[in-house]
């Protein structure tokens, strides 16, 4: 597996006026995201998680050059994607590509799964009708269709079958990044494994890097190599998912897997039950945005101070998360 980090985004920001507040008439800005930093290694997954308005829709967006960023960068191949030239943003277009959540909205039901498919090949490329359906043919077995299924039309299928039909149209201009915003929640339960297997296959075949976005832990789990946690547009943990998943360290990532999660059958545990809302993303709080809900704040450091992402003490290397116990548990160690 190549270190390189293929696709890497450094304090990247995305903020959104929203008018001007009465009576004072200052700005009013939405942090959707701020100050974001992660690497994604070639051929590996690194999953978005946290509640809905926590950023990471947004983040995807960005990274498919879909928002500009209000600050810092997406490097992909350390070439700046919101700085490419002109004459480089199609072939960008080719080598990130998307499945989201609903099949269903995704693919034109008036458009044959032919040229549904071929459809980012035909914008792009200049191949002959022949070598086009040959490419098509390819992709559909490949994402477990056939050949003939190409004559049809996206509501002669199930569900599965048109998510099989978004993966074969986003793999067919062979991208080097996707972009998966939920890809499996509008599925049966039933469905949803053989499209998770189908996407870690297709990985290891083609070596594509995936960014996941997912609020479902099971997932996220099953599908990626490492695990950022995100609340109020910021990362508060992020690891490798196993070590995240064996012992989250900030008290929402503790939170919210042990709302999401079924208790470990070897452990004892009980669910956290957090106070109150997701604060708005209007008037987040100062210091540590978690501290209005945090079950374990330890002070006015929490209400004045903004944790940095630092190491988990721990026997886990690669493990960050932003909170000031971490010092502390840093201090009692040294
Ligand atoms: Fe809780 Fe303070 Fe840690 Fe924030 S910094 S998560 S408020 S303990």
């Amino acid at each position: 597996m190549n270190a390189q980090p293929l696709i890497e985004a450094r304090r990247l920001s995305k903020h959104f006026d929203v008018g001007r507040g009465a009576p004072t008439g200052k700005k009013k800005v939405v942090k959707a995201v701020d100050g974001v930093d992660f690497a994604i290694r070639r051929g590996t997954t690194l999953a978005l998680v946290g509640e809905s308005g926590c950023g990471k829709t947004t983040t995807a967006r960005l990274l498919l050059r879909l928002e500009t960023p209000t600050a810092g960068s997406v490097y992909l191949d350390g070439a700046d994607i919101h700085d490419l030239p002109r004459g480089e943003r199609a072939e960008f277009r080719r080598r990130v590509q998307a499945v989201f959540q609903d099949p269903w909205a995704s693919l034109n039901p008036r458009m044959r799964v032919r040229d549904l498919v071929a459809e980012p090949l035909v914008a792009n490329n200049r191949l002959s009708r022949s070598a086009v359906t040959d490419r098509v043919a390819e992709v559909l077995t490949g994402v477990g269709l056939t050949p003939d299924h190409m004559r049809n039309f996206p509501h002669e299928f199930s569900g599965g079958q048109r998510q099989r039909i978004a993966i074969a149209s986003a793999l067919i201009s062979q991208p080097r990044v996707l972009i998966l915003d939920e890809p499996v929640s509008a599925l049966d339960v039933s469905i949803r494994s053989q499209i998770m297997n189908l996407l870690k296959d297709i990985q290891q075949r083609l070596s594509v890097t995936y960014l996941l976005v997912a609020h479902d832990l099971g997932t996220t789990r099953y599908m990626a190599d490492r695990t950022a946690v995100m609340y109020l547009g910021r990362i508060v943990e992020i690891g490798d998912t196993d070590t995240v998943f064996e012992g989250p360290a900030h008290p929402y990532t503790q939170a919210l897997f042990s709302a999401a999660l079924p208790a470990r059958p070897a452990t004892e545990s009980r669910e956290i039950v957090l106070d109150g809302e997701v604060p708005s993303p209007l008037n987040p709080p100062s210091g540590c945005p978690f501290h209005t809900r945090c079950p374990v704040k330890i002070g006015r450091r929490c209400e004045e101070e903004t944790p940095k992402l630092q190491p988990v003490p721990g026997p886990g290397g690669t493990h960050l998360a932003a909170c000031h116990l971490m010092d502390d548990m840093e201090g009692q160690r040294g």
